[in-house]
């Protein structure tokens, strides 16, 4: 990994171990599940929506999402020697899930407490398309805000690829 690469993921590493970060996160995540659930979308957990190739489909995050999200696997597998944020992690095998995400065990999300915004905001129930867009519109705008709030570098990027970048 290059050096400027290297950097932004040792500071998103960082800024995702930040208590008041954490916080605020985890706020707009619960704000985000409590204006789906207000929408009603039904899920039947056919595991479509993390077989990006199969599906046609691609989940893009932040690099903060994906070291926030790294820090709560590793802090889950409660391995005292990697306990930190992304260090040490052990990644899953992605060559065991190609064009899947490699959280995704038998059809279900293993990390759904801590998956990130566009996993929550995605249904593939016909009809839903619509509000989807305006939430996600709206979330990612608020994602963007608190990046700034906190003076948090922003980057987009696919969700495995970051995954991949972040395990390097
Ligand atoms: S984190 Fe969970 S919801 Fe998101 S793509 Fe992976 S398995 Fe699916």
């Amino acid at each position: 990994m290059r050096d400027a690469e290297s950097g932004l993921w040792a500071g998103w590493r960082e800024a995702s171990a930040r208590a008041e970060v954490d916080v605020a996160l985890r706020g707009l995540y619960a704000e985000l599940d409590a204006t789906i659930a207000a929408k009603g979308p039904t899920c039947w957990s056919s595991g479509k929506c993390c077989k990006f190739v199969e599906f046609e489909h691609r989940l893009y995050v932040t690099g903060l999402e994906i070291a926030w999200f790294l820090g709560g696997v590793t802090a889950a597998e409660g391995d005292a020697e990697t306990n930190e944020p992304c260090g040490g992690i052990r990644l899953p095998q992605f060559a065991e899930h190609p064009g899947a995400c490699p959280y995704q065990i038998d059809g279900l999300c293993s990390t759904h407490a801590i998956r990130p915004l566009g996993c929550r905001i995605f249904f593939c129930q016909q009809g839903t398309e619509a509000w989807q867009q305006d939430v996600y519109e709206d979330f990612l705008g608020r994602l963007q805000s608190l990046h700034q709030a906190h003076g948090i570098e922003y980057r987009y990027m696919d969700w495995i690829a970051g995954l991949e970048q972040a395990g390097a």
